[in-house]
């Protein structure tokens, strides 16, 4: 019934707010098929953090899109796409978790888009999601920050919210710059146990 309602809540939206194309501005979708070719796949690296796109052009304006304008239906859009792509293969017992943001800001903004990210990704895999970690405190965004900068700046913002004794962790988050974000995330976790953490997120700066 639920899932029903949120089809006709979607369908109404569309039509009032047709979805156009953040390339070309084509009606129909956020990125259409013409357009697709502007979205420049990440290389595959042996790092523990998979990221899908570079973070560049099209997909830097897709991700502010999210952010700023609140356009978050368009993760559905390129979780899609993304899983086309790549292949995310994940051990049976992994527990999927997300880089969470301050309490406060998640109240004005309506919404954690690393969450809707890693929920999705859940459904896509079949493996859990589980809220880890909490931001105890407001940092400076990481945009615009040099490197020794960016390690300061997220130090000690994360919290462990349970003591979780998982072997295999995913952690999501949106975009990330120089991985410093995910590297504290990882700190965090393994001080709290966990064996096995990797790193997924739609778009990185490689
Ligand atoms: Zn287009």
């Amino acid at each position: 019934m639920l899932k029903e309602l949120i089809k006709i809540k979607e369908g109404i939206i569309d039509i009032l707010w047709p979805k156009m194309c953040l390339g070309c501005g084509k009606e129909g979708r956020y990125i259409c098929k013409d357009c697709e070719i502007f979205l420049s796949e990440a290389e595959i690296s042996e790092r523990p953090v998979m990221s899908v796109w570079q973070y560049e052009g099209l997909m830097a304006k897709l991700i502010s899109k999210i952010k700023g304008d609140g356009c978050y239906d368009i993760i559905n859009e390129l979780i899609d796409k993304a899983f086309e792509k790549i292949e995310l293969t994940l051990p049976a017992d992994t527990y999927i978790t997300y880089v969470p943001m301050c309490r406060k800001k998640e109240k004005r903004q309506g919404f954690n888009s690393a969450e809707l990210i890693a929920k999705k990704v859940g459904e896509m895999t079949n493996r859990p999601v589980v809220s880890l970690l909490e931001k105890i405190k407001d940092n400076r965004p990481q945009a615009g920050l040099n490197p020794p900068e960016r390690l300061e700046n997220v130090k000690n913002v994360f919290r462990s919210k349970e003591d979780a004794r998982f072997n295999n962790v995913l952690v999501v988050d949106d975009f990330r710059i120089s991985g410093s974000t995910m590297e504290e995330c990882f700190k965090v976790l393994k001080f709290n146990g966990i064996k096995n953490i990797r790193g997924f997120t739609l778009a990185g700066i490689i």
